[in-house]
């Protein structure tokens, strides 16, 4: 089990929140934000600004998960809440 610090995580949430990043990556950011109330937070942030995060990672991000993100943002992901 690898574990990683807040600094670590926090480059990785982009790609968590999108969905994109491979297992054992998505295994250790979830095992440090069960414990970790701040980059919890801050993927709360990434969660809410779903616009800055599509900028962030658009070069990187791949083609399908790109327009599954728009549909999401088409979708409204407030409407729910
Ligand atoms: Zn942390």
């Amino acid at each position: 089990m690898r574990v990683l610090s807040c600094d670590q995580v926090v480059t990785f949430l982009g790609d968590y929140s999108d969905g994109v990043l491979p297992e054992e990556d998505r295994h250790a950011v979830d095992t440090h934000l069960r414990s970790c109330a701040r980059c919890t937070e801050v993927l709360g942030d990434c969660r809410r600004l779903p616009e800055i995060v599509r900028r962030a990672t658009d070069i990187a991000m791949p083609v399908d998960a790109k327009a599954r993100l728009r549909r999401l943002l088409s979708l409204g992901w407030r409407s729910h809440s």
